[in-house]
């Protein structure tokens, strides 16, 4: 007797045909054990999400975010605008800091992100839906956030889809209230990691900060002919070009514990001069960045010939 595929079968292997290239190359994740896996994921959603009281950074840029996973408010007369939401569980954290700030969640406008990574933007669609505020994504990061998958060479945990209102650009600018930021496009770490800069007055001063959002990509991915991203090189080379030509008097990061330490308090006060412009200069920071990178392409390249 001959026997038949059932439908619900044929469905599925539809589906998996269907998949992308991106989806079917395995990514850095794949390639964990279980136990690695497991550590990873627990670092971020239990270490480097415990909470902390939110606080103003200067000017109209506040910190609402977790203790080593950001999320930055700029506020304005006219609405605020949230830069990355962390790991979904975040939500009431994030929520909580807005509100003991004084500040109000629905006079958010417009939710940013650094990097389709689930440790940034895991929260953007519970926060879309608390807020009502539109969502501005970068292009190459865009199919990702609303497949809800991480399709950039790391390939870690996925997040719930996101609606995106707005595809960015190199360059392209979100105003509101008076505040302009500027989006710098540097791929690499994903395919649309954005750097974020605007232009703030703090004690009478006005500063210019940038809110880094790319280190290059991650340990272990491979570089050379990435299946997951085969300009890796060239457009993480272009990206520190570009992050190259901006000149922030501060800099901020997507995973702040490390450079807050020792100076939480004293932003918490307020304490002037910043403490954050005793930190590595930008341009020695990123070509300090894009020679670890360098270095990586020229082992793989040198490891690849001797085979
Ligand atoms: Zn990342």
């Amino acid at each position: 007797m001959k026997r038949e595929l059932p439908g619900v079968w044929i469905s599925v292997l539809m589906a998996v045909s269907l998949c992308t290239a991106a989806q079917a190359q395995p990514g850095r994740y794949d390639r964990m054990s279980m136990e690695e896996k497991v550590a990873a994921s627990r670092n971020f959603h239990e270490h480097r999400a415990e909470a902390v009281e939110g606080f103003r950074i200067l000017g109209n840029l506040y910190y609402v975010g977790a203790k080593d996973l950001a999320s930055y408010l700029i506020v304005t007369p006219e609405g605020h605008i949230l830069i990355d939401t962390g790991v979904s569980e975040m939500g009431s954290l994030i929520r909580e800091n807005i509100e003991a700030l004084g500040f109000r969640m629905s006079d958010i406008r417009y939710i940013l992100a650094s990097h389709a990574h689930f440790d940034h933007i895991q929260g953007h669609a519970v926060m879309q839906r608390l807020t009502g505020a539109q969502v501005l994504v970068m292009e190459g990061d865009a199919d990702a956030m609303e497949a809800g998958q991480d399709l950039s060479p790391l390939g870690f945990e996925g997040w719930e889809p996101v609606k995106v209102d707005r595809r960015l650009h190199d360059g392209d600018t979100v105003e509101l209230g008076g505040t302009v930021l500027t989006a710098t496009l540097a791929a690499g770490h994903t395919q649309g990691c954005t750097s974020w800069s605007l232009r703030t007055i703090d004690g009478g001063k006005f500063f210019n900060v940038t809110i880094f959002g790319c280190n290059g990509p991650n340990d272990g991915v491979q570089l050379v002919n990435n299946p997951r991203f085969p300009t890796l090189i060239e457009d993480t080379m272009r990206g520190f070009d570009n992050l190259a030509k901006l000149q922030p008097d501060i800099y901020l990061t997507g995973h702040p514990e490390q450079p807050f330490d020792g100076i939480i308090d004293m932003m918490r006060t307020q304490t002037r001069p910043h403490p954050l412009l005793q930190q590595q200069p930008w341009q020695e920071m990123i070509a300090d960045r894009r020679a670890a990178i360098e270095t990586r392409v020229a082992q793989e390249r040198a490891a690849l010939t001797e085979r």
